[in-house]
């Protein structure tokens, strides 16, 4: 599966790329919420503030 995070507001693409569960078990991101610290939880093109509320988190399975 792949996992995109935008910007509700402005579509901003925050993050991209395998779904951060399976990331978790990788270790190589924690969270959603630690994809956003990254931008300090504000969007770096329409300085919206960014939660989980606020963005949207698209998952999307390989294949059809
Ligand atoms: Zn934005």
């Amino acid at each position: 599966m792949t996992e995109k995070i935008v910007c509700g507001k402005c579509k901003m693409l925050l993050y991209a790329g395998e779904d951060i569960k399976r990331r978790l078990y990788m270790r190589a991101i924690p969270s959603e919420e630690s994809v956003l610290a990254l931008y300090k939880n504000t969007c770096p093109s329409c300085g919206s503030a960014l939660t989980l509320d606020t963005v949207e988190v698209v998952i999307k399975e390989h294949g059809r």
